[in-house]
């Protein structure tokens, strides 16, 4: 909170530092980004039903927030991985909203799905939590997405200029199909239009709209975090913006004007079923079930 700079627009006391707005006009400003976002990249309408995929913290939280707001029909879809201290605490966050405002919800967990959890999974194999976690959590995402219009996340500007570095460092140029305010632009039954109505908003923006509306999601991350390359990369990236605060939205400019000239999206004929679960995969058998394959090993 910035207490004693006055709001550019009004004068009453500034929330936000840049731009200086107070609470109303910072409001006003965020959601006019966001529904700018939705309509330049045509990412939901408001006839489609549209599944949010929430963690109950402040990113899905805001989102599922705003998007309630403004009349979209909205369902919330959560992912229990069974990460202890942290995951029960967040999905009651996300079922008090929902309870509270009659959104729809539905959680599905690693346990049920995959027979483990996250910890269990951890305790026998030495793979990367964030690594085991991400094919499994994207593979629930599109199961349970299905039926739905679009799926649409709440990643930010941060999440995704440090997506297009890490990457970059990894020379993973396929997976620049999953970046972008949709993923691939693709339209198949297998997979569920992706759509992230906060790409141009900062993880520092959505911090101050979720605490300026009360919604208590709490700063807590999870306790695997500490093992994620993202991790570095997110420092790295946030020790540059102190000098160069445009950093995070040139690198994400600098990527949409190459997707543009270049795009890489998926067609219908690239993707096929998983021989084992007959889900969307790229090849005979997809990566879930290729990790299963592993882990039951
Ligand atoms: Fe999953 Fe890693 Fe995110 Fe934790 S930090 S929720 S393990 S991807």
């Amino acid at each position: 909170m910035v207490g004693r700079l006055n709001c550019s627009v009004c004068k009453k006391n500034a929330v936000f530092l840049s731009p200086l707005l107070c609470k109303e006009h910072f409001i006003y400003y965020f959601e006019k980004k966001v529904e700018g976002t939705i309509k330049k990249f045509g990412l939901i309408n408001k006839k489609e039903r549209a599944v949010v995929a929430v963690s109950g913290g402040k990113d899905s939280m805001s989102l599922l927030y705003v998007l309630n707001k403004k009349g979209y029909n909205v369902t919330a879809l959560a992912i229990d991985e069974g990460i202890a201290d942290y995951r029960e605490e967040t999905l009651e966050t996300m079922k008090k909203f929902c309870t509270k405002n009659g959104v729809p919800y539905r959680v599905v967990s690693f346990k049920k799905e995959f027979g483990k959890t996250l910890d269990e999974i951890m305790i026998l194999h030495k793979e990367r939590p964030c690594s085991v976690c991400g094919v499994f959590r994207r593979y629930l995402l599109n199961k349970y997405s299905k039926g739905f219009d679009v799926l649409a996340t709440g990643h930010n500007m941060d999440d995704e200029a440090q997506a297009i570095l890490m990457n970059l460092i990894k020379t993973n140029i396929s997976l620049f199909n999953r970046l972008g305010p949709v993923s691939g632009k693709m339209k198949s039954k297998k997979f569920t239009r992706r759509v992230k109505p906060f790409y141009f908003c900062s993880e520092k923006e959505i911090m101050v709209y979720s605490f300026l509306n009360n919604l208590n999601t709490g700063f807590n991350e999870c306790p695997n975090v500490e093992f994620a390359f993202r991790l570095r990369i997110r420092d790295i990236l946030n020790q540059i913006s102190t000098k160069k605060p445009e950093i995070k939205r040139k690198i994400i400019d600098w990527f949409l004007k190459n997707k543009e000239e270049k795009d890489n999206s998926l067609h219908e004929e690239d993707v096929s079923e998983c021989d084992t679960c007959g889900e969307a995969s790229a090849k005979g058998i997809c990566s879930a079930c290729a990790f299963m394959k592993k882990i039951n090993k």
